[in-house]
């Protein structure tokens, strides 16, 4: 059904729905356009709506290929709308589900277009601070670029900012999605320009892996991560590449390259990544997901599209890195929604010494290869395998005992029948 957003705009129909309120396909004296109408919660904030408008000029001005333009704000009684350029197409996250893991030169090309925005952005002295697979459009209407890649636009400019208010978050609170955020945020420093790059090579290692270099188990370890543990080397990816996503997740500010400068650098490798196939990782070495009960499955209900949909395009193929095993697998990315690339999570930030893993500082104990992050996915599926051995082990034991009594009463009472071995747990 259609509604008037302001004088100018209709709204037509939902085109998809995200944390801070709902995107419609609409029109307005320019033709066809997308309105993202801002969540109730967040409209009916004063201090947000001022804030909007003191943004306006700043968003408005913000005229680049690979940003998707916002063309207006519209504060309309309780309603407030950003119109933006429409894009046909998908976002990434959408295609990441779709291809799990993208061509090294579809990844990069991708990435470079969105460090090309930031680059741009970060002239006019805006900082994205929501920079992840879900705030990256893909233009389907244009030509495919390197490695089978539509041109990517980032999206949302303006909205983490808006969204992280006095009046909404404490001083102490941090606003972001955990997987994509810099070190010096969890800090608690403000946000530079510096943690967009962060969170964008969080999103190439994504794109090229299936999973984010700290992601896994509950968002305030995803945070310490980011923090405490240094990246290992995906397996088979090409050095130059790995180097540029490296220096980009420094965990000093300073030593991250600068968008323009990592949207060229990224560029240069792209003929020598053309007609590379995605990178093959093995996620569960050789055991694979089909044998166990996925804990993010929860979620998803049994029976659910979203469960159906995990079964079909994941057969148990992937992979964690090896050597170093710097990487958890983000088992919720395959599934449906995670808690953890929320966006705008609000959280507390953790004190030195929860940084530093407690007072015996775990965050910094070295695993061995191959060997699952406590709280991981991963790790949960080894607890509860090792459960399951000592499980069938107390059975053995008691089925041998109860036979052994059994032959030794049944010498002198032929009729009684062992009792039934009851240590059986899969739990
Ligand atoms: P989030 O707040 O989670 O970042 P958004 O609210 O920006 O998500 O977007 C939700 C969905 O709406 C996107 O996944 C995308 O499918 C669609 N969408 C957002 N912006 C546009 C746009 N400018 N043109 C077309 N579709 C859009």
């Amino acid at each position: 059904m259609a509604r008037k957003i302001g004088s100018r705009y209709t709204a037509h129909r939902i085109l998809g729905r995200g944390s801070a309120g709902t995107v419609w396909l609409g029109d307005g004296p320019e033709g066809p356009v997308a309105i993202k109408l801002l969540r109730e919660d967040l409209a009916s904030d004063q201090d947000l709506v001022e804030r909007f408008v003191q943004e306006r000029s700043a968003l408005l001005c913000l005229d680049h290929p690979r940003v998707v333009g916002v063309r207006d704000l519209v504060v309309d009684g309780n309603e407030l709308a950003l119109v933006m350029d429409l894009v046909r197409g998908t976002d990434l996250r959408t295609r990441l589900e779709r291809d799990r893991r993208l061509a090294p030169a579809a990844a990069v090309a991708i990435a470079a277009d969105v460090a090309d925005a930031l680059a741009a952005a970060h002239a006019a002295g805006l900082v994205h601070r929501d920079v992840k697979p879900e705030n990256v459009l893909l233009d389907a209407l244009a030509m495919e670029g390197p490695g089978g890649a539509p041109p990517a636009l980032l999206t949302d400019f303006g909205v983490a900012k808006l969204i992280d208010s006095p009046s909404r978050t404490r001083a102490t609170s941090i606003i972001g999605t955990p997987d994509y955020l810099a070190p010096e945020i969890v800090e608690g420093l403000p946000p530079r320009a510096a943690v967009d790059i962060y969170a964008l090579a969080t999103v190439v290692y994504e794109l090229l892996a299936g999973f984010t270099p700290f992601g896994g188990g509950h968002p305030g370890a995803v945070l310490r991560r980011h923090v405490t543990e240094a990246v290992a080397p995906l397996p088979g990816i090409p050095d130059e590449l790995w180097q540029l996503i490296h220096q980009c997740l420094a965990k000093a500010p300073a030593s991250r390259l600068r968008a323009a400068e990592l949207a060229a650098r990224l560029r240069e490798l792209l003929p020598a990544l053309e007609g590379l196939p995605p990178l093959d990782i093995d996620e569960q070495g050789e055991e694979g997901y089909a044998d166990y009960e996925d804990p993010a499955r929860d979620g998803a209900g049994p029976g659910s599209a979203e469960g159906a949909a995990h079964e079909h395009s994941h057969p148990g193929t992937g992979a964690v890195p090896g050597p170093g095993g710097g990487a958890v697998p983000l088992v919720h990315s395959r599934v449906g929604p995670d808690a953890n690339r929320d966006t705008h999570t609000s959280m507390r930030v953790p004190g030195e010494d929860e940084l530093a893993g407690g007072a015996h500082g775990t965050a910094r104990a070295p695993r061995a290869v191959g060997e699952a992050r406590a709280g991981s996915a991963r790790h949960r599926i080894a607890v509860r395998r090792r459960r399951l051995k000592i499980g069938v082990a107390a059975a053995l034991v008691a089925a041998a005992l109860a036979v052994g009594g059994w032959l030794a009463t049944s010498e002198e009472d032929t009729g009684s029948l062992p009792a039934p071995a009851s240590g059986y747990s899969v739990d």
